[in-house]
């Protein structure tokens, strides 16, 4: 019996808020809530209210190994522990916003996030500017986290993956493409926001204007273009998987789930 209670002790102590979390973040209508469904066949158990975002205590498929748990064998409780995740949804809408927000300020226990993009939408340019505005949003904020860690070592690293969905809709662009375009847009926003603050600065006659510019501009500074590859100097990973949760012949998140377990 002391095994059996063993067992339920840890067990009960892993409530869902300390398992490792991913943040879904992205464009209203890309498919987190889509993929969250199909993560559900497997979750364990889930709580939703309509006011709070959505979490799912999710477990790795079976034909997936996280990278903590390559020297156990299934049936060991470590192994299985080690399946087991957070997912958290977040709304897309702009007002509701602030829950991903104030998840990025105060990540407890965030293992990565998740931005979901439809790639047929970013095909044309209001979806690309959309999808680029808030991803260049979600990546200031991990670089002032780290830019802004009181602790020599700097915080914990936050990779981010870039889930290119709807790769079944032949207008969908390939995740290289995803990727260009995204990274393009983004230099855009950045150049724009710039500007922005540069305006207002000279209307306000302050004289922290470089600090604040500074702060607010994302990834190396100059003229080049933006690259997701600038954001490795924060902490920050950005990796760029294409996938389809529904249609096609059957759903493919493998990538996804691989890039999960890579980082569990
Ligand atoms: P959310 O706003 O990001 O949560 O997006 P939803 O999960 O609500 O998905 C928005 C719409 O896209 C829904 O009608 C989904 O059925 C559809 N959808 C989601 N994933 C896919 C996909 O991989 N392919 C296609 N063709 N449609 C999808």
């Amino acid at each position: 019996a002391l095994p059996i209670l063993l067992h339920t002790f840890i067990y009960r102590k892993q409530t869902p808020t300390s398992l490792p979390g991913f943040v879904l973040l992205g464009p209203s209508g890309a498919g987190k809530t889509a993929f969250v469904t199909l993560a559900e066949r497997s979750a364990v158990a889930q709580t939703h209210t309509s006011t709070s975002p959505l979490a799912i205590d999710a477990i790795l498929p079976d034909t997936i190994v996280p990278t903590s748990a390559h020297y156990r064998s299934p049936g060991d409780p470590a192994y299985e522990r080690a399946r087991r995740l957070l997912l958290q949804d977040t709304p897309g809408h702009g007002k509701l916003r602030h829950f991903a927000a104030a998840q990025l300020a105060n990540p407890i226990n965030v293992r990565g996030i998740i931005f979901v993009v439809d790639a047929a939408a970013v095909a044309d340019e209001a979806g690309l500017n959309e999808a680029a505005e808030y991803l260049h949003d979600v990546l200031l904020a991990l670089q002032k986290r780290y830019t802004g860690a009181k602790t020599s070592k700097g915080p914990k690293e936050i990779p981010v993956l870039i889930a290119a969905n709807k790769l079944d809709l032949f207008t969908a662009l390939p995740p290289h493409l995803v990727k260009i375009s995204l990274e393009r847009a983004i230099s855009e926003v950045r150049k724009s926001k710039a500007k922005g603050l540069k305006d207002s600065g000279v209307a306000m006659g302050g004289e922290d204007d470089g600090l604040d510019e500074e702060r607010e501009w994302l990834g190396e500074g100059g003229d080049g273009p933006f690259e997701f590859r600038q954001m490795e100097e924060v902490g920050t990973t950005v990796t760029v998987k294409g996938g389809n949760v529904i249609g096609g012949d059957a759903a493919d998140v493998q990538s996804w789930w691989e890039w999960i377990a890579e980082h569990l």
